[in-house]
């Protein structure tokens, strides 16, 4: 698996220390409220089990599943979402967790949804953004690294599903998208 990455963009330490980072301001912003964390499967678990366990305040965990298409068709896409939470979100603080905000298509529609389920607040963080793609307008609250337009994998980024397992991101050597 290694031999296919070409440059690692972020280590593993940087990665930790960024993520503690941004534990530290949540458990700040968060402190007395009922946080609960919703997991964009699959690529956010990394990121969000690294996160909860730096959080130091109380928080529950959630997940959900969401797949987009008609990227050509509609500017704004077509976002199913195919596992939705188990909990009811009414009158907590919800924070999203994403591994990586692109072109702004899944997390725009998975927003107002939430919102519209009685949450007292809907708030984003990705590990990654990429400004440069976004197609809707829309911006995150915790950002781990601002990061430009190519392929990133590891750390819960896949390609074809694998690479999540690697504990840096990197980007692949060309002859692996020819395979
Ligand atoms: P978007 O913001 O709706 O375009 O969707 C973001 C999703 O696209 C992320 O959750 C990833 O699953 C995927 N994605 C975007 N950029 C990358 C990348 O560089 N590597 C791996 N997956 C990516
Ligand atoms: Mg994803």
């Amino acid at each position: 698996m290694e031999h296919d990455i070409q440059q690692i963009v972020y280590t593993a330490d940087e990665i930790s220390q960024r993520v503690k980072e941004l534990a530290a301001q949540i458990s700040r912003d968060y402190a007395g409220k009922p946080l609960l964390l919703v997991g964009v499967l699959r690529g956010a678990v990394v990121f969000l089990s690294d996160l909860m366990r730096q959080i130091t305040i109380p928080c529950q965990i959630d997940f959900l599943s969401a797949s987009s298409y008609g990227f050509s068709a509609v500017s704004s896409g077509c976002v199913t979402i195919k596992t939705n939470l188990s909990e009811d979100p009414a009158g907590k603080d919800l924070l999203i967790v994403e591994d990586i905000l692109d072109t702004g298509i899944t997390l725009s529609h998975i927003q107002p949804m939430l919102e519209e389920k009685g949450a007292n607040s809907v708030k984003l963080a990705a590990l990654l953004d990429k400004p440069s793609r976004r197609k809707i307008p829309i911006s995150l609250d915790y950002c781990g690294f601002v990061t430009s337009d190519r392929f990133l994998v590891g750390y819960g980024l896949d390609y074809a599903e694998k690479y999540r397992n690697l504990p840096y991101i990197g980007i692949l050597k060309p002859e692996i998208y020819q395979k």
